[in-house]
């Protein structure tokens, strides 16, 4: 039976992470895994989510399933984070979440309600964009396109993409970032947001906005702005959340997809068909990472604790991005790297090119992928200088 399965190589993230772990220099830095890191290096189990966890030990009843919506006290909580607690939409009844096994559950549900209720529609993703997008939509059987987003250059090119939205075919979905964008950390300003609804409007493109690090860039009502503006301003749209980031609950496989309908109605004939995609999928949602969450949520305590915490995280990771250019003044690079400080989120493109990261790791056991992303939380602050000594030296020569 199997004579003629191949080997695929595996994730280039997580062979660097093998390589990382290998390496015995005691200066070695890992700037490659996505996860939030502090200080220490450690990713922490957020003190609220702690707090949650033995709150649910006592009053947890049972193990059986939960419905094919998920938890319902925290589709609420999680739909008012994103939307606004005054959100007409979840007052008017049309918008309401499915809860998945993370944000990647949620984008493979979209994609899948794409492929079975929007037939024909093709999905387009920003070049360069989070690499599990190109492969997670393909697998869920959608024509995949790219539109421009960050140019040779390493900057963001607006004009660009704008341009190429406008040629889109009237319809088709498009693939948006809220907030710190994976991998570049180059985010839209609030004016450039606003063009790109303009544009959205114009075509009829139905915007599917992957929010995966709420809280991580400008603050937890900040990140959610252009959220709540398509939503406002557009009858219908997707959203996919994460709690995997921002309530460090990674492993426990916590997110939500979103859907805003037209009316009430509508959304209920749209839930029906998410309900039956996702009893093929993993037929009902794991429970303990949603009830952590909506116990956080809807408690004023928790969530006090939970808000801090994860301000505590934005704080570090903005500090470390200014401390970085900093330290490069030093080297005369901190015009070339000032960027690093105007991302937003964990991520960086540095603008280093594949042969100095090659360089930077070979020679400095710094370790960060091929295409110049930086996990900037995998810093400290008391490295900063020992980086940027070792980007001038791959700089210079
Ligand atoms: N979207 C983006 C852009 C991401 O970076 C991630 C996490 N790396 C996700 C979605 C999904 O995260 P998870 O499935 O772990 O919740």
């Amino acid at each position: 039976h199997f004579a003629k399965v191949t080997r695929v190589p595996g994730d280039p993230i997580l062979s660097l992470m093998e390589a990382y772990r290998l390496d015995s220099n005691p200066a070695r830095l890992d700037l490659g895994v996505g996860v939030y890191k502090d200080a220490q290096g450690l990713t922490p189990i957020p003190r609220a989510v702690k707090l949650a966890e033995q709150r649910l030990i006592d009053v947890e009843q049972t193990k059986t399933y939960i419905g094919g919506h998920g938890d319902a006290a925290f589709g609420t909580l999680l739909s008012q984070l994103v939307l606004g607690a005054d959100s007409a939409l979840l007052a008017e009844q049309r918008a309401g979440a499915t809860q998945t096994p993370g944000g990647t559950g949620a984008l493979r549900l979209a994609g899948d309600f794409i492929r079975h209720c929007l037939p024909g529609r093709g999905i387009w993703l920003s070049d360069p964009t989070w690499p599990i997008h190109e492969t997670l939509f393909a697998e869920a059987g959608l024509k995949v396109g790219h539109y421009p987003y960050v140019g040779a250059d390493n900057r963001l090119d607006v004009e660009a993409m704008i341009a190429a939205l406008t040629h889109l075919p009237k319809g088709d979905v498009v693939l948006l970032h809220a907030c710190c964008h994976n991998p570049t950390g180059f985010d839209l300003t609030p004016r450039d947001w606003k063009r790109v609804l303009e544009v959205v409007k114009a075509r009829e493109l139905l915007p599917l906005i992957d929010f995966a690090y709420q809280g991580f860039g400008d603050g937890l009502v900040e990140d959610a702005w252009a959220v709540r503006l398509f939503a406002t301003e557009l009858p219908e749209l997707l959203i996919t959340s994460s709690c995997s980031k921002n309530f460090g609950l990674y492993r426990e496989r916590t997110g939500a997809l979103i859907v805003c309908a037209g009316d009430a109605e509508k959304l209920v004939d749209i839930r029906s068909q998410l309900a039956s995609i996702a009893r093929n999928l993993w037929s009902t949602p794991p429970a303990h990472g949603a009830a952590v969450v909506a116990q956080i949520l809807g408690d004023d305590e928790l969530k006090g604790l939970w808000l801090d915490e994860l301000e505590g995280m934005r704080l570090r990771v903005a500090s470390l991005r200014r401390g970085l250019v900093e330290a490069l003044a030093p080297h005369g690079l901190s015009e070339r790297f000032a960027h690093v400080a105007e991302q937003r989120g964990m991520f960086s493109y540095t603008g280093l090119s594949p042969l100095q990261v090659q360089r930077l790791r070979e020679e400095f056991s710094v370790y960060m992928v091929g295409s110049g992303r930086a996990n900037v939380a995998g810093l400290d602050a008391s490295r900063l200088e020992q980086l940027a000594d070792a980007i001038a030296r791959v700089c210079v020569n």
